[in-house]
């Protein structure tokens, strides 16, 4: 019996599930932004240098870097605008909250992956919007250095659309390495990087916890891996470039301007972190290679998680345990995309047909499991299944990892969602 057999059975029972699930979790979800104070940390993007379709990366994610962090004062800061930073403006439109709110960006530096969802962040489009810009003063470029990313970016004849139909307002401030201000409750620290034509790593300290932004960085350059350390001091959630192996690093990608899993392992004990994230995947990283990165990394430090598109962090009162989850909409994004499909095409007499259906072979890749126990978001897990066959009943073991782990409808219950990797 193959698996593609036995997905076929559990199909229906499995997106009944799933729908259900997504109901309660919306509920609960409203509840907590009334009542907690905390910090919310989400990635839209986390692959490095290009970004990447091919399926082989999906579950980690082929968006370049962008983050979202809301403070307990209802700040909205998004760091970098890579690919991701698409869809965050995209959820925005949805949900009905991207209007005439006042949002802080902060760009690291000017290379493509960091830049490119600029022109295709639809709340830039919107006149009530304004935008606060950080980024520092290229020796490249001259002052207003973003001004003029923003502008070339939308020069004749690399996008259809002139700079003027980007309505929102927009204000540009240059930072440096060693600013320091504060925006809102929040206090903002910015620090060299060591990384070709520069960057800057950011700290931003919050009331619910300190979250430190530092990719795009190679280690080795003896005064910059300092004032790293020190922009990474105590941090709750310490990001750090993880784009090569420890070999890779030390032997043909030297000199690129980025680090490893070992290196974020070694900062994050000497500051104190609480929790390492890998970041900036290599473009040619499988999920099964980011999934090897992060077990040895696991192996050496106690709470590491590997950047993965749709992750949220949410931090508390300082001092409390780092939860990290995969938020049900995103889910419902991938299952809509993913599972049920209307297909048009030409039978085999030549007739053009069109047929709703549900792709049951993308299926393949997860299951959804009610457990007693609550496994780790990003952990191995063996599934062995049993199903009646022709020949009596069969069993099946399958290898795969939690992608998300959710409250169970039976209390005392989790919902995980895994996925499989063989
Ligand atoms: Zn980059
Ligand atoms: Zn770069």
């Amino acid at each position: 019996m193959t698996l593609a057999h036995f997905t076929a059975n559990i199909e229906h029972s499995f997106l009944t599930t799933r729908v259900r699930a997504e109901h309660c979790r919306a509920r609960s979800v409203r509840g907590e932004r009334l009542t907690l104070p905390i910090a919310k940390l989400s990635f839209w993007g986390v692959r490095g240098s290009t970004p990447t379709v091919d399926p082989s990366t999906w579950r980690y994610g082929g968006n370049t870097p962008c983050l979202e962090l809301i403070t307990p004062d209802g700040t909205q800061f998004i760091l970098d605008c890579g690919t991701g930073l698409r869809m965050l403006g995209n959820r925005g439109a949805a949900s009905g909250t991207g209007n005439s709110s006042e949002t802080h960006i902060f760009v690291t530096h000017y290379h493509w992956d960091h830049i490119q969802g600029i022109p295709f962040f639809a709340p830039l489009y919107v006149e009530n919007n304004e935008f606060h810009f950080y980024s520092f003063r290229s020796k490249f470029l001259g002052r207003e250095s973003l001004k003029q990313v923003f502008e070339a970016q939308m020069a004749v004849p690399y996008f259809p659309v002139d700079l003027s139909a980007m309505s929102a307002k927009r204000k540009f401030k240059e930072v440096s390495g060693d600013d320091s201000f504060t925006v809102g409750e929040n206090k903002i620290t910015a620090k060299w990087l060591n990384h070709p034509q520069g960057c800057l790593g950011f700290r931003i300290d919050t009331p619910a916890g300190t979250v430190v932004y530092a990719t795009d960085n190679e280690p080795g350059d003896e005064k910059l891996d300092k004032t790293l350390r020190e922009l990474a001091q105590g941090a709750d959630i310490f990001i750090n470039d993880a784009q090569y192996t420890p070999e890779q690093l030390a032997g043909s990608r030297r000199g690129w301007g980025h680090s490893s899993w070992q290196e974020g392992v070694r900062v994050a004990r000497e500051v104190g972190a609480k929790t390492l994230v890998l970041f900036h995947h290599d473009p040619d990283s499988t999920d099964r290679m980011v999934d090897s990165l992060l077990r040895q990394a696991r192996e050496e430090f106690d709470s590491v998680f590997a950047a993965s598109e749709g992750m949220v962090i949410t931090l508390g009162a300082p001092g409390e345990r780092v939860e990290a989850h995969m938020p049900e909409s995103r889910t419902a994004l991938r299952r809509e995309a993913q599972f049920r499909a209307r297909v048009c095409g030409l039978t085999d007499g030549g007739h053009a047909f069109e047929e709703e259906t549900v792709v049951t072979d993308l299926s393949l890749q997860g299951a959804r499991i009610s457990l007693r126990h609550n496994p780790r978001l990003q952990s191995e897990l063996r599934v062995t299944m049993e199903t009646p066959g022709v020949n009596g009943a069969q069993t099946m073991e399958l290898h795969g990892y939690v992608v998300r782990i959710d409250a169970g409808k039976e209390k005392g219950k989790t919902a995980v969602g895994v996925v499989f990797t063989d």
